[in-house]
């Protein structure tokens, strides 16, 4: 695929602009707003030059990519490309008028939706026209993993898309059609079960040293000061719904006061461990409290058909994790996992009975 759509150039848009431009793409980038074109006509030059400093593109390269970007107001701007991609605002009507007027404009392009949180035959059914998913992760220039959702029907695309991607250097990974896809759902358990270690007493810097001694980049509270905790509240609340309220799904009052008050992290200047973590320790149990958590949830995704492999490729590249969660199952043993799961089911308050019942997938494995 060489000529590729863009709808909306907000932050995703832009760097999936430059991606399939760096990649030779021919790229139309279109937007309801003329300030925001500027403004990623602007930041595409800015992330190109800053490539070309330190050494990672040639200038000439640069410049070449910025050349294949052309940008307007109107969807008819992507008459001729093969694939579009949407990524607008995270508004249903919205998506659904895009998808509705592609149809005519680009009646020949393969349509995607880049969304986060709708499920993409919610959109495709409220525009009445068909659509796949491609969600890409923040920033997209530089983060390597697509999810790929492929409705029914659609499946014959996959080779095609799957070397687009590739070329584009990105990897990609097939997603069921279902909440937060792998990602976004796999995540959860990262930062509630560190919420309910706060709600249960621990501090959030010794929970952010446990992971940090394990091997990960990022302590969960720092994470959520990074992306904003209003953000990470709006994921949770959105994956909470979708999935009837279950108790593995439980939006913390920890986090909910952290939005009421303000203190959504670096943005605000004040979150759960910033400006100042202060000095801790890491909280014994805590990290192997929080990967039992994240296997579990891994495997109840299997059940939707979601090959292993692919969600252990999915979280460590989407989220930066230094081992995806059946790596940890392997390592652990699965019967190490379920006893830890089945000790902190019958530690659960009320309010969270059924949290950390085991999947049946990872039962299975346990009795492998
Ligand atoms: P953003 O707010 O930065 O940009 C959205 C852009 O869409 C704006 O420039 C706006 O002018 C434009 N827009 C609004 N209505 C439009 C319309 N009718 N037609 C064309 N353009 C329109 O948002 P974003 O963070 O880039 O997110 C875009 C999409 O990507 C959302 O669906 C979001 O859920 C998804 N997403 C976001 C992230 C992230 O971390 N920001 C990650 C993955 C996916």
């Amino acid at each position: 695929m060489e000529r590729i759509g863009v709808v909306g150039a907000g932050a995703m848009g832009r760097g999936i602009a430059q991606v399939a431009a760096q990649a030779g793409c021919a790229v139309t980038l279109t937007d309801v707003s003329e300030p925001a074109l500027e403004a990623a006509r602007d930041a595409i030059g800015a992330s190109l030059s800053r490539a070309v400093r330190k050494g990672k593109l040639p200038g000439e390269d640069a410049a070449a990519a910025l050349g294949r970007i052309v940008t307007g107001t109107e969807l008819a701007c992507h008459a001729g490309a093969e694939l579009v991609i949407e990524a607008a605002v995270e508004r249903l009507d919205v998506k659904a008028a895009i998808f509705r007027e592609l149809a005519r404009a680009a009646p020949g392009a393969v349509r995607a939706s880049n969304t986060s949180s709708l499920a993409i035959r919610e959109i495709a059914g409220a525009a009445g026209t068909p659509l796949i998913g491609l969600h890409f992760f923040n920033p997209a220039h530089a983060m390597k993993l697509v999810e790929v959702i492929l409705p029914d029907g659609a499946e014959g695309l996959a080779p095609m898309l799957e070397q687009t991607l590739r070329a584009w250097g990105k990897t990609p990974v097939r997603a069921p059609d279902s909440p937060g896809f792998i990602v976004n759902r796999c995540a959860r358990p990262f930062y509630g079960e560190a919420l309910a270690m706060l709600e249960e007493g621990a501090k959030p810097a010794a929970i952010d040293a446990a992971m940090v001694a394990a091997g990960y980049r990022m302590g969960p509270f720092a994470l959520i000061d990074l992306v904003g905790a209003d953000v990470n509240l709006a994921a949770s609340e959105s994956v909470a719904r979708a999935m009837g309220g279950h108790p593995r799904y439980h939006v913390f009052d920890a986090l909910r006061r952290q939005v009421v008050a303000g203190r959504l992290g670096r943005k605000s200047g004040e979150g759960f461990v910033t400006p100042d973590p202060g000095a801790a320790g890491p909280a014994p149990g805590a990290a192997e409290r929080i990967e039992a958590a994240l296997v579990n949830e891994a495997a109840s995704l299997l059940a939707e058909g979601v090959a292993e492999d692919d969600i252990d490729t999915a979280m460590r590249l989407g989220l930066n994790f230094p081992r995806g969660p059946f790596e940890i199952a392997r390592a652990a043993g699965p019967a190490a996992i379920v006893a830890r799961l089945e000790a902190l089911e019958a530690a659960a308050p009320a309010h969270l009975k059924g949290r950390y019942a085991p999947a049946a997938a990872l039962r299975a494995m346990e009795s492998a």
